[in-house]
């Protein structure tokens, strides 16, 4: 199938890029973004413009940042495409679910990716916490934003979601593997005096369940998420890409880009099946912790 991407910037380039490209599902036709370009790729500046001048692709995957996407979600859907959508699905809970609507009212498919469900450990996790007592959950989510987000000033501004854009990664897999549901009870927010987002958070969930998110780590780098249940601990590391259960190491893959395959593949699947694949869970606990956090200021942040 003939797929589009919008929003040709650093995660286009470095994931969805090579995961079309090796993917026997998708052909990737063209581009839309204001100066990214793909080699060897049809290349438009413009989303309308795009739209108008491929009406054969029926597929638009979206890059670009959470604010300006679902003005591009929307036109795609609006345009007959099916849409597949980066995370977080977008700035605010109510328009993402605007695009359901008009995805569902069209007959059209909507992926609300979370790449990090995909991590090789989490369908393993989740299988075997699903018939266990979970006593205590414990996230420590800790990287360097100069290093994964050089220079992106949008991720400091508001809908930006600061620390929370690689957090709700984190959320996306306590959502998908924990066997009950949990809500935040209270947060407490870093944010940089001259900042609109916070650089770190830690938040207390129902169930014994923590997390600390910190975006202020300079060399080795932390996506842990540590669990004790009845049967003994369960962890996973390097975000969800290696499990080890009663301390033995099950499963292991040093890099995320079988995240993104897995994601293309789900894709083509959903589209295939005319169907639709939209969980706002982790945006629900950032929109919580936004709104029942504690502010507290720090020291300013530059790039
Ligand atoms: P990025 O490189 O800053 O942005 C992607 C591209 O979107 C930009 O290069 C820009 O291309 C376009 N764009 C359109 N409107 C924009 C606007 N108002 N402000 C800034 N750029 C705009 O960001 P990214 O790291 O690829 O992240 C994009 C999405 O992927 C985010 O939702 C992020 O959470 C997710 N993600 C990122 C990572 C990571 O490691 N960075 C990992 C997983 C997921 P043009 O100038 O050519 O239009």
């Amino acid at each position: 199938m003939k797929i589009a991407l919008v929003g040709i910037g650093k995660i286009a380039v470095d994931q969805h890029v090579p995961a079309i490209a090796e993917s026997p599902d998708w052909d990737l036709a063209a581009t839309a973004s204001r100066q990214g370009r793909v080699e060897g790729v049809e290349s438009h500046t413009d989303i309308a413009d795009m739209l108008a001048a491929r009406p054969d692709v029926p597929v638009v995957s979206i890059c670009v940042p959470p604010v300006p996407r679902y003005a591009v979600a929307e036109a795609a859907l609006k345009a007959g495409r099916h849409v597949m959508l980066e995370k977080p699905p977008g700035a605010t809970l109510a328009e993402v679910h605007a695009l359901q609507a008009l995805a569902a009212e069209r007959g059209l498919t909507l992926f609300a990716t979370w790449h990090s469900r995909m991590a090789l450990g989490v369908p393993e996790a989740k299988r075997w916490l699903a018939d266990k007592a979970v006593r205590k959950v414990r996230i420590t989510w800790r990287e360097d934003v100069r290093k994964w987000h050089p220079g992106q000033d949008w991720i400091f501004k508001p809908g930006g979601m600061g620390v929370f854009d690689p957090g709700i990664n984190a959320l996306s897999i306590l959502t998908e593997i924990l066997p009950e549901p949990v809500h935040l009870i209270s947060a407490r927010l870093e944010f940089p005096r001259n900042r609109d987002t916070p650089i770190a958070a830690e938040l207390q969930f129902s169930g014994n369940v923590s997390a600390e998110f910190d975006w202020r780590q300079e060399g080795p780098q932390t996506w842990n998420i540590d669990i004790e249940t009845d049967a003994g601990p369960l962890s996973l590391r390097m975000g969800g890409n290696q499990l080890f259960i009663g301390g033995e190491r099950m499963e292991s893959a040093e890099t995320i880009a079988g995240e993104y395959r897995a994601l293309y593949a789900r894709m083509a699947d959903l589209v295939r099946g005319g169907r639709s694949d939209v969980d706002l869970a982790p945006m629900v606990h950032v929109a919580d912790a936004m709104t029942l956090g504690r502010r507290v200021l720090t020291d300013p942040f530059e790039f």
